[in-house]
């Protein structure tokens, strides 16, 4: 029940994790415990702006990606433990790789609280002979408190004792920003409570779809029966699952109609709220969370009141606890023993994603770990592997962007003046955030036992919500982070009108200092340009530069942008990016609008920067050209580098059906082919596919 929307660079939603203070607890002597097999495959690190990724053989007019991403494509097949591969992966291999080391290095030897508490967290989890000892044993009191339930009145106060460590059915409340007033935190209920990826694997009638889905009722049959339950329950449960999933799938809004801030925002008074769902009582809900003084709580899913609430009766109580029991064993699965663990990535990860073997426990506990303790285990990684000078770098990169767009907003040929007063007003407004917060969040009320996997996930899990919770009419925390400083994404959140890079991306093949301005603008600064410009897609362009959903547009250059940001969404919803499956052009509108406005304006820095620079700004150039390449064109080779990649059919269908984000073949294709520039860097004729005679779609 996700209330909170950032955009992003990469689909990957990060959990919003937090960093602190060392505590003064006192250092023990680490148990010993087996930390596993090291690593047989030493990740490298990713090169920026790679001759040997280009494909000579290819005409970069005819089809650009083919041509700058071809020879890697080729040499670098997805490996068996993936779903996809490309240059994002390769970069977060090798940043995980580096805080592994500090992660087993403080697991076996720490050198502060803090890095016991780490190393404790990882050496948990790579214990897998204890964890698998304890088999489905750390569920059970969940599960018998499933069993004890009578009737549906009690489940409001079941949801508050279990949603803390992410149990509960049909309704939940969290904490976010009030979108028509950013200084104030309320709290929001939305919808959810399916399994599979979208409701559209719910409804869709076509045989892929339908096979899915008794893909996943074997799953559910095969799950129950290795909890214990006979073959004829198991079946039984796993129906009710489905009816009831189905039946919240046909009531949930589709990820289009949610884009829109109007269509997110109803703020009910709880006995309103009440009213609309009798067979849940609020006020116990709310009094068990913590949040029993509010009075108003934002519904962001309408239609999702009226379908939860016709499922809480007693006759479908059996149903209910079905259910329940479901979503426990099934969130719980990649904590316990291998058994469950197996199964699970059977269908979730084989059959849904084309991902044909797990990766190595080391990897998946060093995500883990950077996801409960990403602030702890952050700081270390930074001072390592983020110099002061990586940061300064960025500073500057981000203020020629800044400039370059204050430019784009002068000259753009639609906009009327005033309009354009108030876009410069939203542009000036905007916060950077580099590498990584200024305080680091406090991790001491976060207990961690190195022999309690189970436990010490779900206790993160509890730092999490309360957290949240926590922060119920209290002042907006700006400095807040949504993602920890190893991760290679980037995001900008429109309710603080503030741009967030973490130190994970600000590295090679995005940023490196040994390369030339026209490789950084086309990598990271395409990438910077990308958030920037979030704040002025057709979502963050309703939010006013204090983070307000307010319209600032006149109403005559309302209706030439949406003209504009339509001439987006038909292009991309021609993309094919499996048989049978195309872009969602809607779906995908803010993120296309950003990459298209980002590459124009990360374009004009490196023009304004060669124009200050002069030669200072062509090391290594020879006759204007460095491997072969003129600045314009290593640019244009850089920004689609980034987007090496490939993924499975199932990766790319489910990328469709969920993802804001285009497939990185698109997002090379369909920008270049609406930049002139590009196609004058390289000599394409007018009509050429990257160079449509139409000149093709332009906002910003
Ligand atoms: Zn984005």
């Amino acid at each position: 029940m996700r209330t909170l929307v950032i955009a992003t660079l990469l689909g990957l939603a990060a959990p919003l994790c937090q960093a602190q203070e060392l505590s003064p607890i006192q250092l023990e002597a680490s148990a010993p415990v087996d930390l596993g097999s090291a690593p047989t495959k030493i990740p490298v690190k990713p090169v920026a702006f790679d001759v040997n990724a280009i494909d000579k053989s290819a005409d970069p007019c005819q089809d650009f990606f083919k041509y700058a991403c071809g020879s890697w494509n080729k040499n670098n097949p997805i490996p068996a433990d993936r779903a996809a591969w490309g240059r994002f992966a390769e970069l977060n291999d090798y940043n995980n790789y580096l805080l592994y080391k500090d992660l087993i290095a403080a697991a076996e030897a720490p050198k502060s609280p803090l890095q016991k508490k780490y190393g404790d967290y990882f050496a948990a989890c790579m214990n897998t002979e204890a964890i698998d000892k304890l088999g489905d044993q750390p569920l059970q009191p969940d599960l018998k408190a499933i069993d004890e339930i009578t009737s549906v009145k009690e489940l409001p106060a079941f949801n508050a004792k279990q949603d803390r460590r992410g149990g509960g059915a049909f309704f939940a409340v969290a904490v976010t920003q009030d979108q028509k007033d950013a200084t104030q935190q309320v709290a929001a209920t939305g919808q959810g409570g399916l399994t599979l990826p979208d409701r559209d694997y719910y409804l869709n009638e076509s045989p892929r779809f339908q096979k899915i889905r008794e893909g996943y009722v074997a799953n559910m049959v095969a799950t129950f029966q290795l909890l214990g339950d006979s073959p004829e329950k198991s079946a039984k449960e796993a129906a009710d699952v489905m009816t009831i999933e189905t039946a919240l799938a046909k009531g949930s809004l589709d990820r289009v109609a949610l884009r829109d801030p109007a269509t997110r925002y109803h703020p009910m008074s709880v006995a309103d709220l009440q009213a609309k769902t009798p067979n849940f009582d609020w006020q116990t809900y709310l009094n068990g969370i913590g949040l029993g003084q509010a009075k108003t709580v934002v519904v962001t899913s309408l239609p999702y009141l009226d379908t939860a609430n016709a499922q809480i009766t007693d006759a479908n109580l059996p149903a209910i606890k079905s259910y329940l029991r479901w979503h426990a064993v099934h969130n719980a699965a990649p904590l316990l023993s291998k058994k469950f663990e197996d199964l699970n990535f059977d269908f979730f990860n084989r059959t849904l994603g084309g991902q044909k073997e797990e990766q190595p426990r080391w990897r998946r506990c060093t995500a883990i770990t950077d996801r409960a303790l990403g602030e702890a285990v952050g700081q270390d990684w930074v001072k390592q592997n983020f110099p002061p000078a990586s940061k300064d770098a960025t500073e500057r990169l981000v203020k020629a962007l800044e400039a370059a767009m204050a430019q784009d907003l002068q000259t753009l040929p639609w906009m009327s003046p005033e309009t354009r007063v108030e876009a410069r007003k939203k542009l000036d407004a905007i916060a950077d955030k580099i590498g990584y917060p200024n305080h680091w969040r406090d991790y001491s009320s976060l207990e961690v036992k190195r022999d309690d996997y189970f436990g010490n996930v779900q206790r993160s899990s509890v730092y999490e919500r309360h957290r949240n919770l926590d922060k119920f009419g209290k002042p907006v925390d700006p400095t807040e982070w949504g993602m920890t400083p190893p991760t290679v994404n980037a995001y900008y959140q429109p309710s603080q009108n503030n741009i967030n890079f973490p130190a994970g991306i600000l590295q090679p093949p995005f940023y490196d200092v040994s390369k030339d301005p026209a490789v950084n603008f086309g990598g990271i600064g395409v990438v910077i340009g990308h958030e920037m410009t979030h704040g002025f897609d057709d979502q963050g362009a309703q939010y006013d530069p204090k983070g307000n959903v307010r319209m600032w547009f006149s109403p005559d250059d309302l209706k030439k942008f949406k003209d504009r940001s339509e001439c987006y969404a038909k292009e991309y919803d021609g993309f094919e990016v499996a048989p049978g499956q195309n872009l969602n052009g809607h779906l995908t509108l803010g993120e296309n609008s950003a990459d298209n406005a980002g590459i124009r304006i990360a374009f004009q820095a490196l023009q304004n920067t060669l124009k200050e620079e002069g030669d200072k700004a062509e090391p290594g150039y020879v006759d204007g050209k460095r491997d072969g390449y003129t600045p314009d064109q290593r640019f244009f080779i850089s920004f689609a580098q980034v987007w090496c990649g490939t993924e499975t059919q199932q990766a790319a269908i489910n990328q469709a059906k969920t993802n804001p984000h285009s497939t990185g073949e698109w997002r090379v294709k369909g920008t270049v082919q609406n930049f002139d520039e590009f196609g004058k860097a390289f000599g394409c004729k007018k009509g050429d596919p990257m160079m449509p005679a139409s000149g093709g779609c332009r906002t910003w």
